[in-house]
């Protein structure tokens, strides 16, 4: 189990525990985060030290640039949450949300300019009654209300609307404040900010890896590389020797995207915590 079962999973997953979608965790996480309105649709207030400023330290001066990154990875920790899902357990938290919605990505609009042309291009998710605060502070939603608004679905629209998303290449990932579970981005690198500090500095405290990690059966594997350019990750290579796919688990996030890629059923999702050397490799 990860640290966020640990403090808010009760006997299963924590994102399985339906008490994480209710009102009641909403209001704690109001009264005992004194981040929670920090958030990526908020982030003027943010006054922590940017990642531009700390990056110069680090050739003049390792362990005051690994400290910096440290507290960095606490604030962002505290400003946003999140783990890889595979497309299985997002459809569940899809089923046990009840509410589910689409939105702009605010990190590729951000980084990219990207503002999408119509509702089926939503990549980004909001969960549960607390969406509705888009229609309180749409100029927090600057995106969003540019493209049309939130767009609030069925559970069974919101599962099909995951498949288009996974299809395209995305990585589910569940977003918490304080054990309150409000989203479920579809992200990809380098266009996401959590991503890019996870992958690009080995910032933690905003994104965990899933609770699962990917095998591949050889006698299965017929070296097609549909699954090659699937990996967000570096997990995936192709080995020419036995012209079969491979994956390094310490790489691999569990998001599932090699696995839904496979014609031939070769790659399986195990419990990460089946295996001693990676039971604790969040
Ligand atoms: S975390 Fe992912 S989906 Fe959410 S805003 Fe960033 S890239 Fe977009
Ligand atoms: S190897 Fe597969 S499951 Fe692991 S991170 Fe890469 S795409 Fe995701
Ligand atoms: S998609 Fe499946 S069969 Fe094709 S290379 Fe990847 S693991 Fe092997």
């Amino acid at each position: 189990m990860c640290l966020y079962c640990d403090t808010f999973g009760g006997d299963t997953i924590w994102y399985l525990n339906p008490k994480a979608y209710g009102w009641r965790m909403y209001k704690i996480r109001e009264r005992e985060n004194p981040d929670a309105e920090v958030t990526m649709v908020n982030p003027g207030i943010v006054d922590w030290e940017p990642i531009s400023e700390i990056i110069r330290f680090e050739e003049t001066d390792p362990e005051l640039y690994r400290k910096k990154l440290d507290n960095f990875s606490e604030h962002i920790g505290a400003m946003s949450k999140m783990q890889v899902v595979p497309i299985q357990d997002a459809e569940k938290i899809m089923e046990i949300s009840r509410l589910p919605s689409s939105l702009p990505c605010m990190c590729r609009w951000i980084y990219r300019g990207i503002l999408p042309q119509s509702k089926e291009e939503f990549s980004c998710g909001g969960l549960g009654t607390s969406m509705f605060r888009w229609e309180r502070w749409p100029e927090r939603y600057k995106n969003a209300h540019a493209c049309g608004g939130v767009d609030f679905m069925s559970v069974e629209e919101g599962k099909s609307w995951l498949r288009h998303v996974n299809e395209r290449g995305f990585v589910h990932c569940v977003g918490h404040e304080i054990g309150y579970l409000n989203m479920i981005c579809n992200c990809n690198y380098p266009e996401c900010m959590i991503m890019r500090f996870r992958l690009d500095y080995d910032i933690k405290g905003g994104l965990l890896k899933a609770h699962y990690i990917a095998l591949v059966e050889k006698d299965e594997c017929v070296g097609c590389l549909s699954c090659a350019h699937r990996c967000q990750f570096g997990a995936l290579r192709y080995n020419p020797n036995f012209e079969k796919m491979e994956i390094d688990p310490y790489k691999c996030f569990g998001c599932g995207l090699c696995e839904t890629a496979c014609p031939s059923g070769a790659i399986t999702l195990e419990r990460r915590e089946r295996f001693p050397g990676l039971r604790d490799n969040w």
